[in-house]
């Protein structure tokens, strides 16, 4: 499972940081989220691979975000949330 987070979506709200503490860290002077071991992988964007043991709390983390800037692919690259 894999997991993109498009930081200029966010809007700080931090519920990701909620759902999966060990995959997302605030950023108050930012005011944006970060994804813990993220790669940039394109302009603001950032990706890693989600461990199987995550794989619940980076679906939470998701659906919990309000503006939809966390998407969650399976392993054929097909996106579940
Ligand atoms: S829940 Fe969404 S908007 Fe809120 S900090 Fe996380 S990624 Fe950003």
């Amino acid at each position: 499972m894999r997991i993109e987070f498009d930081r200029d979506a966010c809007i700080g709200m931090f519920q990701c940081v909620v759902e999966w503490e060990a995959g997302f860290e605030e950023n108050r002077d930012t005011g944006k989220a970060v994804l813990v071991d993220g790669e940039e992988v394109a302009d603001g964007v950032y990706a890693r691979d989600v461990p199987d043991d995550a794989e619940l709390d980076a679906k939470f983390a998701a659906r919990a975000c309000p503006v939809d800037a966390i998407s969650v692919y399976d392993d054929d690259g097909e996106q579940v949330v």
